[in-house]
């Protein structure tokens, strides 16, 4: 039966998506977006919000992921993996245990604990998790996105439910755009329609009510329900379910689909790692000084797991007035002035950053 491999995958699904923030990577969450300073920590790098090419190439991956998925498995997504299908299908399957009657009522209950885990697991991914549960309800923002959240996300699965899948998830309206005659899809053995029974489990057990014997709809989500249910009565008279996948996964598309996929994140993962790991940047500025006088910001981002002791200096004949022994956290930036004295003529300035096992060297104008 589907349903079996559905849970597990639905579990696991549940499982990893609460438990990332909890894993950390050289100190920090294996995925997060600090807010505060506008940088995405993954899986033990980070991206700052100034590096757009690498959150273009993330967005191309997911681009060409969804459309590899979609084309060439349909909306399997929809079925085995969304959240909100996993959420609703587990709470059926716990509220199940306690007997069918009252299901709803009993369904709409769990989901009250199942929104606050979720209202806090989607914090968790902007706050690290011990810091929100510390101050949960001592920060008026942490507490206010928690209730804001949990109300919203409970009111959508009790009341919204699978019609969200239906007719608004943006999602499900591109999906019928990608697909092709060849997609994986379920559908109803129209050939074998004169020994179906008609019995309507099919329909019965279908979380979006459709009647899969009248042919594709574009509400299916593909969950199989109506193949298992199916499944059930037609092996009692030695038939295959008529109701089942059908389409074709391996073929040309599948091939250049997923080669492009499988390119963009080895290109991005190889931009991510090959970046140096501190970056230097320095900027003359305008405002008017006593001749001799120059004035820079600079900002250095550190990329590493490492703290860094770092030494600005000129190889020029100038004095640098101002903080030139700086210490960078791991995973950090910091942006500073300088002022730049010099006595005797200097046309093209250098500033240097060195320590660490690094050296990096900046030209500038010196007016
Ligand atoms: S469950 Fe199977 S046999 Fe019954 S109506 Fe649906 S397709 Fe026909
Ligand atoms: S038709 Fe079948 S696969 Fe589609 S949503 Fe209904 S039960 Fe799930």
């Amino acid at each position: 039966m589907w349903k079996q491999y559905r849970r597990a995958i639905e579990t696991l699904q549940a499982l990893i998506l609460t438990g990332l923030p909890f894993l950390a990577i050289n100190g920090q969450s294996a995925l997060r977006f600090d807010i505060p300073t506008l940088k995405l920590y993954v899986f033990g790098s980070v991206i700052w919000i100034r590096e757009f090419y690498l959150i273009l190439g993330v967005a191309l991956f997911f681009l060409l992921g969804i459309a590899f998925v979609t084309v060439i498995f349909g909306r399997i997504w929809c079925g085995w993996l969304c959240p909100q299908t996993v959420l609703l299908d587990l709470s059926q399957s716990i509220a199940q245990l306690f007997g069918t009657k009252k299901l709803k009522k009993i369904q709409i209950f769990l989901l009250i604990p199942l929104s606050a885990l979720v209202s806090m697991t989607m914090i968790w991914y902007f706050v690290p998790p011990a810091e929100t549960l510390k101050t949960l309800f001592v920060s008026t923002t942490i507490t206010v996105f928690f209730l804001v959240l949990w109300i919203a996300v409970f009111l959508e699965l009790a009341f919204l439910g699978r019609r969200f899948c239906t007719s608004i998830c943006p999602y499900a309206m591109l999906q019928n755009a990608l697909f092709d005659k060849e997609t994986l899809v379920i559908e109803y053995d129209v050939s074998r329609d004169a020994t179906c029974m008609k019995c309507d489990e099919c329909v019965r057990v279908c979380p979006v009510g459709i009647d899969i014997k009248k042919g594709l709809n574009s509400a299916c989500i593909a969950c199989a329900e109506c193949i298992d249910a199916c499944r059930v009565l037609s092996e009692k008279r030695g038939m295959p379910p008529f109701p089942n996948y059908k389409g074709r996964i391996v073929r040309p598309k599948a091939f250049w689909l997923g080669g492009a996929t499988a390119a963009a994140g080895t290109a991005l993962f190889l931009l991510l790692w090959s970046r140096p790991p501190v970056d230097f940047l320095v900027t003359r500025d305008n405002a008017p000084l006593p001749s001799g006088l120059n004035r820079y910001s600079y900002t250095i981002y550190n990329n590493s797991r490492q703290p860094l002791a770092l030494e600005l200096s000129s190889p020029e004949r100038v004095t640098l007035i101002g903080e030139h022994s700086l210490l960078l956290q791991p995973f950090s930036s910091m942006h500073g002035r300088i002022l730049i004295k010099a006595t005797s003529k200097v046309e093209q300035l250098h500033l240097n950053i060195s320590g660490g096992g690094i050296s990096l060297n900046r030209e500038t104008v010196f007016l």
